[in-house]
């Protein structure tokens, strides 16, 4: 089974919206002739519909960096899977660990917005990663295990074919410190297996795990030559055209 790597930037709560058009323009130009790679980008909310247009016809995949899990409703400030899809995103990231730690989303609400972006048609990217403390405390692959688990539970294995999983050690994001190529070849091969075993042997094959955290030119290509690790969510190194261009082409 080939899986297409995946190289995804998550913008985060950065550029307004004339300057993420001019990046992700860039972008596109430098990175129009990749072709054995997806490349994702996920602007702010305002700026989806920018990059949209911007983006159309060009190699590069729209995501957003959260969604809300009700259709519509009175809940000032949120955003469905259906006005997502409607501003042209693909892909969207779910309980990323800053939504997790400072917006204090549980494994239940990440579970209801997977639902909600199968429902919508849009592809989740399931963030997980354990804490230093849970690390240090030996239970890093307990709470990978829960947090996978609750994320689809409920979920038809058939409706998930295009689920992504970012394995993301909370320890390693914006902290300049990466995993070790063998603490990233054990939790991906852990986490394949365990798709394997507890949700669907098909799934497992399909599934692409990224790896995220200090990603940078200078590491991306001995991450990603670790087995099971598909491509990899990249924050602050996806912000400027020129390096995120560098790890897309990395050699
Ligand atoms: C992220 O926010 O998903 C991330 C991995 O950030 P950084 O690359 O800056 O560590």
């Amino acid at each position: 089974m080939t899986r297409t790597p995946l190289i995804a930037g998550n913008w985060k709560m950065f550029k307004t919206g004339p300057e993420a058009v001019d990046t992700a323009t860039q972008l596109a130009a430098a990175c129009a002739d990749v072709r054995d790679k997806e490349i994702m980008i996920a602007p702010t909310y305002v700026c989806l519909p920018l990059v949209a247009t911007a983006i159309a016809n060009t190699s590069l995949h729209l995501g957003a960096q959260n969604l809300h899990f009700e259709k519509q409703g009175a809940f000032t400030g949120e955003i469905s899977a259906d006005m997502l899809a409607a501003a042209g995103v693909e892909y969207v990231i779910i309980g990323h660990s800053e939504r997790r730690q400072y917006f204090f989303e549980t494994d239940d609400m990440v579970n209801r917005k997977i639902q909600a972006a199968v429902a919508g048609r849009l592809k989740p990217i399931l963030c997980i990663g354990e804490t230093q403390a849970q690390r240090e405390a030996g239970n890093t692959f307990l709470t990978l295990d829960k947090q996978v688990a609750d994320g689809v539970k409920g979920v038809d294995s058939k409706l998930l074919q295009d689920l992504v999983i970012a394995y993301e050690p909370v320890w390693a994001i914006g902290t300049g410190e990466t995993a070790g190529p063998d603490q990233v070849e054990t939790v991906h091969s852990y986490l394949r297996t365990m798709l394997d075993t507890q949700i669907s042997s098909d799934l497992a094959q399909t599934v692409r795990i990224l790896y995220g955290g200090s990603v940078k030119p200078d590491n991306i290509a001995n991450l990603m030559r670790i087995q099971d690790v598909d491509g990899v969510l990249v924050g602050g190194a996806s912000l400027d055209a020129g390096t995120f261009t560098e790890l897309v082409k990395y050699d």
